[in-house]
């Protein structure tokens, strides 16, 4: 049994993480500000003896003695990470100080949250960890790019200078269910969208592409990473590589969904990569990983989960 902190823990990624641990017989301590996280994404934990939730803003430093921990404390959709620039910032790095020092003083393994946006606007598809990304500095996106970018470059000073065990998990975009409806990302907005007979918003012409991996597949291949030998310091891509154009993603979701949805276009946000695609080559090497669940049953998932949420929010409102 490990004592195992989740920073992010009430957030979409860490609550899966999170009933994770717990199931396998780990301790976890869920550290989060409820920014993009909400309590009930842990409600039923909270009554677990082996979770424990903290109210806690990683921009300031935390001192609580663990073996391993998972930084995931960072909104990810660029709606909410844009609403704050600067905080997003201020989370990415000093978040990724704190944790690390955390790290140094007890010892404890630490892995990093990073993400596919330090790859940007690729030039390169699909893109392999070795490709140095072609980021905007000074772009709407930059705060959340780049602050992800220099997290990933203090990892690995950490781990130069002070040995610190560090793990960086560049994360392709991930959905299933418990994302947050109103997050602003691309899955939860079209099925909430298709759901209900609104229309579905393309931005731009939409055969800008994403590659989707389901969360489960994600949270597998983020354990693996951590629990991976010492010598694998260097960034691992975990998403799925199977490539899709959002006008393609939509017709899947209207299909699934038997919704009467129209589609319509507004302006694409500035800055707005066109490709994303991973090599999972390293992933499939030294974890043994590679995704399982199509998109199409993946969403499906999905779907089902948010058609409880929907119809749980109709209920409220009737009473
Ligand atoms: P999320 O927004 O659902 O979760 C982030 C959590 O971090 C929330 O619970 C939020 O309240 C918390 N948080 C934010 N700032 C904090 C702070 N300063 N102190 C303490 N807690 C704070 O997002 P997610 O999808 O679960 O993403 C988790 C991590 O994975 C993030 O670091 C994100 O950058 C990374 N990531 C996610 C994806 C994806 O597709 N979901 C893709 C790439 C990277
Ligand atoms: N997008 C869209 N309609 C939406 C939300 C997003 O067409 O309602 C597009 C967005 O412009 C981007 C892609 O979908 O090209 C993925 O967006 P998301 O915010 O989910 O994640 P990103 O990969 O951009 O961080």
């Amino acid at each position: 049994m490990k004592t195992i902190l989740i920073t992010g823990g009430a957030g979409f990624l860490g609550s899966t993480l999170s009933k994770r641990l717990i199931s396998e017989g780990h301790k976890v301590i869920c550290v989060d500000n409820l920014s993009t996280g909400f309590i009930k994404n842990i409600q039923n934990l909270i009554d677990n003896p082996n979770f424990e939730f903290i109210l806690h803003d990683v921009v300031t430093p935390l001192d609580i003695e663990v073996d391993e921990i998972y930084n995931l404390a960072c909104p990810a959709s660029p709606d909410k990470y844009q609403a704050d620039p600067i905080k997003t910032m201020k989370t990415s790095v000093f978040g990724a100080l704190n944790m690390l020092e955390l790290a140094k003083k007890y010892d404890a393994k630490i892995l990093q949250a990073s993400t596919s946006e330090v790859y940007g606007d690729p030039k390169v598809s699909p893109q392999p960890e070795n490709y140095f990304g072609n980021v905007n500095i000074n772009g709407i996106r930059s705060c959340y790019d780049e602050g992800k970018r220099c997290a990933e470059t203090l990892f690995s000073d950490y781990n130069r200078q002070f040995s610190t065990k560090i793990k960086i998990m560049r994360i392709f975009n991930t959905y299933g269910p418990g994302m947050d409806m109103h997050d602003g990302r691309v899955v939860s907005n079209f099925i909430v969208q298709a759901l209900q007979n609104d229309p579905i918003t393309i931005y731009g012409q939409g055969s800008q592409t994403r590659s989707f991996c389901y969360v489960n597949d994600n949270i597998e291949g983020m354990m693996r990473l951590m629990n991976s030998g010492d010598h694998l310091t260097s960034p691992v891509n975990i998403g799925n590589p199977v490539e899709f154009t959002m006008l393609e993603l939509a017709e899947i979701i209207l299909k699934l969904t038997g919704s009467k949805s129209q589609l319509i276009h507004m302006d694409l946000p500035q800055d707005d990569p066109m490709q994303r695609k991973p090599n999972i080559s390293l992933a499939k090497q030294e974890l043994s990983w590679e995704p399982k669940i199509s998109l199409e049953n993946g969403l499906l998932e999905t779907i089902n989960y948010f058609e409880n949420v929907l119809s749980q929010n109709v209920m409220a409102n009737q009473r």
